[in-house]
């Protein structure tokens, strides 16, 4: 009989256990990268790619992408850290390490015979009891700016701000996103802006009512502030019409040049009359602006940037509530929007321009300041994730204590429940606990504690008390209540960590043969 080929000659396959174990062990390895960086205390990684490229940061998504990472198994867990990064915003070194965790203790399953199946099912299961000790985890406290600076502040804490400098960033972060959320629970991200600048410590950040954007004026003769401005926003450019240009004139005297010259400039001219008697006092182009136009302006006393990025075309006019014109025919006062203040301020060696009090909606920019690039590029990421948690504690379902003292409560619930899960799936219920309680067990390495100690002490205080976290304390740490600390986290993060990183352990477990196209 003729063998029946289903695969090329070209595939590779590999099945069963040897499947498991390599995808298996791609997946700690993974998950081991990021894990010295997790907590107060957390290292960090300097990344540098084929072209020489340097990144430094602490920040589990962002290593994960960078790393360049090829096996199958592997490239899930950098998953379940951008699908954290996406829904919540922070969490994804927590997130990783946990998925990592359940798949070393799968493997120790897998060795004593469980069937994999059952391991899936003994993890579904406990992950169900886990949302449950969350929900009891969830703190009855006012959100006010106190908790939420505190949310905040734990979320940046180790990513190279500084403790006092991440107590007044946090405190940015709570005004900023205060300032914008409607209270009806809904929070557009894009209200809250953030631009960077270098050549200043990071502890002169601050935070603008307003939209700032990284423009000159098109003419030093333009002024330099104006209050009280009505504001166009252009998305087409100033110029002589397309094809004009180009056209080859017969020209065969003097007087016909002049003319076409002429008709030019009256062309021209006529842009920048239009829009100083519609009242326009200040214009963002996102093209072009031709010379001659921005004289004219200039001369009306008319504030002109151009070649704006349409995203920050976009917030100036949503906050002044302007129209986006793609002509400057017809102009009517309702395409105008409105703002308090259009002003240039200096930032080192570039001008930068500040839309503040635009009257439709509330923007704001957080202007972070680093001393270098790789500086404000790390603060930048933390004050995002610090934006995204103090948002989902407003919006989701509150706050948790932080420091591993959710986790500890997680372990601890789940294995008091174990009991009454039947057969071996007993077995990785408990694994699971296990698997949680290493996010406290790493917090405590990497605030210099010895694991096996901290956990002990965590269980015990944690039967006494009824809350125990690892507390950073300067150097080292102590076992505590991040209560008093004033450490929490947004629940949203534990939740969202527990579901991606159990979904994708038991998305790897479940795999038995792998079939790769060389
Ligand atoms: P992730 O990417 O998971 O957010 P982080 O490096 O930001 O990783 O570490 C988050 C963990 O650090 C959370 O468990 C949080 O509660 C904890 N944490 C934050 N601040 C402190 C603190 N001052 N003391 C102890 N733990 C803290
Ligand atoms: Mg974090």
């Amino acid at each position: 009989m003729q063998p029946l080929y289903v695969l090329s000659g070209n595939s590779e396959r590999t099945r069963g256990g040897d499947a498991q174990s390599s995808n298996i062990r791609a997946g700690k390895a993974v998950a081991s990268a990021v894990r010295t960086t997790l907590g107060p205390r957390g290292m960090d990684k300097m990344l540098v790619d084929s072209s020489g490229n340097v990144v430094v940061t602490n920040d589990g998504a962002t290593i994960l992408e960078e790393m360049d990472i090829e096996h199958p198994a592997a490239q899930m867990i950098v998953e379940v850290a951008q699908t954290q990064e996406d829904s919540v915003g922070d969490g994804t070194t927590t997130a990783s390490v946990l998925t990592g965790e359940l798949l070393a203790y799968a493997e120790d399953l897998l060795d004593d015979d469980l069937h994999p199946t059952v391991i899936v099912e003994g993890y579904n299961e406990a992950a169900r009891l886990a949302q449950e000790a969350i929900d009891e985890q969830v703190l009855d406290v006012e959100l006010d700016d106190d908790v939420l600076a505190s949310v905040a502040e734990s979320s940046m804490t180790g990513k190279g701000t500084g403790d006092v400098t991440a107590d007044v960033l946090a405190h940015h972060v709570v005004d900023a996103v205060r300032a914008v959320h409607d209270g009806s629970g809904r929070f557009d991200p894009d209200d809250v802006r953030i631009l960077t600048r270098t050549g200043a410590s990071s502890s002169a950040t601050e935070l603008v009512e307003g939209v700032v954007i990284d423009k000159e004026r098109v003419n030093d003769g333009m002024p330099r502030t104006v209050e009280d401005a009505a504001v166009a926003v252009l998305t087409t450019k100033l110029d002589v019409r397309e094809g004009e240009a180009d056209t080859e004139y017969t020209i065969s005297s003097v007087d016909q040049l002049e003319a076409a010259i002429e008709a030019e400039d009256a062309e021209l001219r006529g842009y920048a009359d239009a829009l100083a008697d519609a009242g326009v006092d200040v214009l963002f182009c996102t093209k072009k602006i031709a010379d001659r136009v921005q004289d004219r302006l200039a001369k009306h006393g008319i504030v002109a940037f151009e070649s704006l990025k349409s995203s920050d075309a976009r917030a100036i006019a949503r906050a002044t509530g302007a129209k986006q014109l793609g002509d400057v025919t017809d102009l009517e006062a309702a395409d105008f929007g409105h703002a308090e203040r259009v002003s240039i301020r200096r930032f080192g060696e570039d001008e930068l321009t500040f839309v503040e009090g635009g009257e439709a909606a509330k923007t704001v920019t957080l202007l972070l300041r680093g001393g270098t690039e790789h500086v404000v590029d790390e603060l930048e990421r933390a004050i995002n994730d610090a934006v995204d948690v103090t948002v989902a504690a407003i919006d989701s379902g509150g706050v948790v204590p932080g420091a591993g003292a959710t986790e500890v409560a997680i372990a601890e619930y789940v294995r008091s429940h174990a009991g009454g899960v039947e057969g071996r799936k007993q077995l990785a219920v408990e694994a699971f606990a296990d698997a949680v309680e290493a996010i406290p067990r790493t917090l405590a390495t990497n605030t210099g504690m010895d694991p096996i100690d901290a956990v002990v002490e965590l269980r015990s205080t944690f039967d006494r008390e009824g809350i125990a976290g690892i507390i950073s304390e300067g150097r080292t740490g102590t076992i505590g209540d991040p209560i008093e600390a004033g450490v929490f986290d947004p629940a949203a993060v534990k939740r969202e960590a527990v579901t991606a990183a159990t979904e994708a352990a038991t998305m790897i477990v479940r795999i038995d043969d792998v079939i790769a196209a060389k």
